[in-house]
């Protein structure tokens, strides 16, 4: 006899994982379908470690990153695991960079992060910044993704109403507005209620699997980090490069952030450039990597670098406005998808989680992420 579930959710990286993990707590049967493996190189979950932060310029998203970093306090008390390492986060800034100052995001990130009453005035800038200014965000600091994933890996195999199903190669989704049928290009379909797509930036290619969003296209743009670097800490100055002593650190303008050591966790510190969307700074020919060092944490210049191939093999997804893209893409109301990250939604994942598994279970969900992420602005579906 073919086995129905409440939820199939297609795609075990965070924002699968953790919708699984809530929606098996509030007692639904739930089986996730995994096209390889869970943490593999090319999931934008993979990888050892994410920043965290709140000083986004933009509100919505700044109270979003604040309720994102309660929902992760609660997670590590849930589970009894240290994730989240608050060692706050500098963003700093240089004339040789960003010609007018005030136009920079250290400069630009003060007021909200005074309004949310985040920053902290007190704070001592470490001796190894050289910075014109800079702004610190206090609620910053790194998620221990590695240990995240195998928390949650653990939880779903402890939990009796959740399957995992690695390795599946899907075919073809009918549905017929009721239920939903998911098959492999071998073997037993999947039959479920409702059908949660959270694979990242491939949740295209498998709507389009549904004949009704056959030829929808959310122009998302794929890009991966243009160079990721480690840096060796000589063991004199090894201390002074951990999150005990060093935030996370970025220079925005130039698409450059860079990760502290977090002891008996990583063992570099590193340091990654990506492209902006925008294509926007530091896109000639000089390693940006080198130009940050030299602006602003000169001492590294001395010490070994290479480059990492252990973590962050993966890319971005960015939507075209920038948005996430979060709900129904149609007017179905059992099929959801959640992509269009846009290089930042990590830090976000238990507040996309329970948005995602609410709307499952027919609850009611924050209203403005609804509208804002709404799938349906770009395709018109659902227009009146
Ligand atoms: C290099 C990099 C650095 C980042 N840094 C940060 C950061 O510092 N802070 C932050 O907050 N965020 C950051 N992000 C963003 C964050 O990591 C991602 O938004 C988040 O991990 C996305 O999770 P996901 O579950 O949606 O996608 P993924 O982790 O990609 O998971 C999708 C899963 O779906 C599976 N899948 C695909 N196709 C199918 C199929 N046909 N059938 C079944 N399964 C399928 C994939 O194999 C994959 O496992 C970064 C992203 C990248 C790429």
């Amino acid at each position: 006899m073919r086995k129905t579930y409440d939820v199939v959710i297609i795609g075990a990286g965070i924002m699968g994982l953790m919708t699984a993990r809530l929606l098996a707590l509030q007692g639904q049967s739930v089986i996730i379908l995994e096209k390889h493996h869970i943490g593999h190189m090319k999931a934008a979950s993979s990888g050892l470690t994410r920043s965290i932060r709140c000083d986004y310029s933009d509100p919505f998203y700044a109270h979003l990153a604040l309720q994102a970093q309660d929902l992760w306090r609660q997670f590590e008390s849930d589970t009894g695991c240290n994730v989240y390492e608050n060692c706050g986060l500098v963003n700093l800034a240089s004339p040789t960079i960003t010609s007018d100052l005030k136009q920079s995001y250290a400069v630009a990130s003060q007021p909200i992060l005074k309004l949310l009453g985040k920053s902290n005035p007190g704070w001592r800038l470490p001796d190894v910044f050289r910075t014109e200014t800079f702004s610190f965000d206090k609620t910053g600091g790194i998620l221990k993704f590695k240990i995240i994933r195998e928390t949650l890996a653990r939880q779903i195999a402890s939990m009796p109403t959740v399957e995992l199903a690695e390795n599946v190669a899907i075919q073809k989704i009918d549905t017929d507005g009721k239920t939903v049928n998911v098959s492999p290009a071998n073997g037993e379909s999947w039959v479920a209620e409702k059908c949660v797509i959270a694979a990242g930036l491939w949740g295209a290619d498998i709507l389009r699997l549904i004949p009704a969003y056959a030829q929808l296209d959310y122009g998302l743009q794929i890009r991966s980090p243009k160079e990721v670097r480690y840096f060796d800490i000589t063991p004199k100055r090894r201390n002074t490069y951990t999150t005990e002593m060093l935030p996370v650190f970025a220079c925005l303008d130039m698409g450059v952030y860079g990760h502290p050591i977090v002891q008996g966790y990583t063992q570099y510190l590193k340091i990654s450039h990506y492209w902006p969307p925008t294509g926007g700074k530091g896109t000639g020919t000089e390693s940006q990597i080198d130009l940050f060092v030299k602006t602003f944490m000169p001492e590294l210049a001395a010490m070994r670098s290479f480059p990492v191939t252990d973590a962050d093999q993966c890319s971005y997804d960015y939507s075209q406005d920038g948005d996430f893209i979060l709900g129904y893409p149609g007017e179905e109301k059992n099929i959801l998808i959640a992509t269009g990250w846009n290089g930042t939604a990590g830090k976000f994942a238990p507040v996309i989680a329970a948005f995602l598994a609410d709307l499952t279970m027919n609850k009611a969900v924050n209203k403005e992420m609804a509208k804002r992420f709404d799938p349906q602005r770009f395709t018109g579906f659902g227009e009146t």
